[in-house]
């Protein structure tokens, strides 16, 4: 099976340069393997959507010598896909409706462990949907960070696939999509490793296929904080692409040329030095 690769930024403010070493770590993978990249935006959540960030993202891209392969697709567009993977799961037994309250959960962590709800059905309230979770270790090994478990009811719960306001969760849109768009490895940022495992839960009820995960370091602020598009940190400057790509090349330790002609000319020399083994594992401040 050919590679295939995607960046799947969310609509929740500019291009950083957070998402930015995210979007060239994904290109770089994709392209060492001499395959796809493809670009999804995430654009599921209204409540948390800038207005105007999916084009400027889209806009900026390109300028940073980032080219899709394929159209972009918008989960915006995909409700129907999601739709049925949700009644799958329903017809299969696998998810129940939950009216329990954020309170109610408090008491044990947050974690909601029953398999059904313990709440009483809420008349004239619509329920949030959870996927059952069993007593499983799901194991896999993270082409960077090495091997990872994690226990599915101990530290997840069952979790929600359909929100209250009948919003898709990311973690159902992004497998359903994942597996649509036939991606063979995900590469992106650490904060996503802790939903890697509901991922492949939810890829083993669907009988999706699972891809290979390459988690990359995050760039963190002054205060050891992921950089956050939500937060506006550091917005990348398209009209001068160079310097911003330059530092993103120096945080995953890809050997760049004094001399470019262009964004395009930079990746492409930084791409024959490229080895996806040197990424840096650890998250840190970009100090170039
Ligand atoms: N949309 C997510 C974000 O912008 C990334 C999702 C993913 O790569 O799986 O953080």
């Amino acid at each position: 099976m050919s590679y295939r690769g995607r960046f799947a930024p969310s609509p929740t403010g500019q291009l950083h340069f957070g998402s930015l070493v995210a979007a060239v770590g994904s290109w770089l993978c994709a392209r060492h393997a001499g395959g796809e990249w493809l670009l999804r935006v995430e654009d599921i959540d209204p409540p948390r959507e800038v207005p105007g960030s999916a084009a400027s993202i889209l806009a900026a891209l390109p300028a940073f010598g980032l080219v899709a392969d394929a159209p972009v697709l918008f989960q915006s567009q995909r409700i129907a896909a999601y739709d049925a993977a949700f009644e799958q799961l329903r017809v299969a037994g696998q998810v129940f409706p939950c009216w329990c309250s954020r309170s109610e959960l408090a008491g044990a962590g947050g974690i909601h462990r029953d398999g059904r709800c313990v709440a009483l059905p809420q008349p004239g309230q619509a329920p949030a949907w959870r996927l059952r979770v069993p007593d499983i270790t799901i194991a896999f090994d993270d082409a960077l960070q090495g091997p990872q478990r994690q226990n599915l009811r101990g530290e997840v719960g069952d979790f929600v696939i359909r929100r209250v306001e009948g919003l898709y969760s990311y973690q159902l849109a992004c497998v359903v999509d994942d597996a649509f768009q036939g991606i063979t490895e995900v590469v992106r940022g650490q904060d996503l490793l802790d939903s890697t495992a509901r991922q492949i839960w939810l890829q083993r009820c669907l009988g999706l296929p699972t891809p290979i995960y390459r988690h990359l370091p995050l760039v963190l602020d002054g205060e050891g904080r992921k950089l956050s598009k939500s937060e506006q940190a550091f917005p990348v400057d398209p009209a001068d692409p160079l310097p911003a790509l330059r530092r993103a090349l120096a945080f995953l330790r890809v050997p760049a040329p004094a001399m470019a002609a262009d964004a395009g000319d930079l990746l492409a020399q930084a791409l024959a030095n490229f080895e996806p083994a040197d990424l840096p594992h650890c998250s840190g401040h970009s100090f170039a």
